[in-house]
């Protein structure tokens, strides 16, 4: 094949079959599945996957691979290809089903996090998501509470996704070879939330000032939002550090935030 990689796409092909196996039957393809693929490149995972699910439904940015995608697959009628941006994508609406999709992919790294972030808006129609990523990437998802990675993606992402970190692979599976490692991740977002924040905004808003300055305290970091009776209050000890709480404690924090802009209001 004569594709030129694109460093701007993140391209790097997976040619490891091992760990194209890996995946496979980490992801455990059903006949019933709807998939969506993000970056599926040349095919190399999509090919593992296509015949053995309902529904393959493919997202590419980069012109050049659409048609060695059609000229692969196209001669299945349950493909599709949506030529475009991943992160301009309306997942919940430009997939016509209202059924519940699996999400894949080998992902560019440099667009990993948002688009983590914009799935999980659409979090009630997906099922479950399958994704390579830059290692650090992964154990800052995948990090409990004062886990050296541990910070806001873990907590962010925590409160919608039950997150498993499930192996690691070397550059050399990749052509060309990236200068990181990576991990494939699982994501599946909670049908019903373990903790609920009266606000998501306020929760979100608490997370990012907890974490502002990860040397400082809680009541540092807090100060102007929550004195340190208020942080009494939610059972946790004002001099402790954010990296310590868990999901659990934020979401009380945020709640005793709400509750206070309800008085003031
Ligand atoms: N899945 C293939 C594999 O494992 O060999 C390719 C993985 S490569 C790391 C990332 C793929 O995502 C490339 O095909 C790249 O063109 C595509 N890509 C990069 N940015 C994208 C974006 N914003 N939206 C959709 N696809 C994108």
């Amino acid at each position: 094949m004569s594709h030129r990689h694109k460093k701007r796409f993140g391209q790097h092909f997976l040619h490891d079959q091992s760990v194209l196996d890996a995946m496979t039957a980490a992801i455990a393809p059903q006949k019933s599945d709807i998939m969506l693929e993000i970056g599926p490149g040349e095919g190399a995972l999509t090919t593992r996957l296509i015949d053995e699910v309902g529904s393959f439904t493919v997202v590419e940015i980069d012109n050049d691979l659409i048609p060695t995608l059609n000229k692969r697959f196209s001669d299945r009628p349950h493909f599709k290809i949506i030529h475009q941006d991943a992160l301009t994508v309306n997942y919940g609406a430009s997939i016509s089903t209202s059924e519940q999709l699996r999400v894949v992919g080998n992902l560019p790294y440099n667009i990993s996090t948002p688009l983590i972030f914009q799935l999980l808006e659409s979090r009630h129609r997906i099922t479950d998501m399958h994704f390579m990523l830059q290692k650090e990437v992964v154990e800052r998802l995948a990090s409990p509470p004062d886990g050296e990675h541990y910070g806001r993606l873990s907590v962010m992402t925590q409160y919608y996704c039950a997150i498993e970190d499930l192996f690691h692979i070397g550059p050399e599976a990749f052509d060309p070879p990236p200068k990181v490692d990576s991990a494939v991740v699982r994501l599946v977002p909670y049908r019903t939330l373990p903790f609920t924040a009266k606000d998501e905004l306020d929760f979100a808003s608490m997370v990012k000032q907890s974490f502002a300055m990860r040397r400082k305290t809680l009541r540092n970091n807090l100060k102007g939002t929550l004195c340190g009776e208020e942080i009494e209050s939610c059972g946790i000890n004002p001099s402790v550090r954010a990296e310590v709480l868990s999901v659990a404690d934020f979401v009380r924090l945020a709640d005793v935030l709400h509750d206070k802009k309800m008085i003031k209001e």
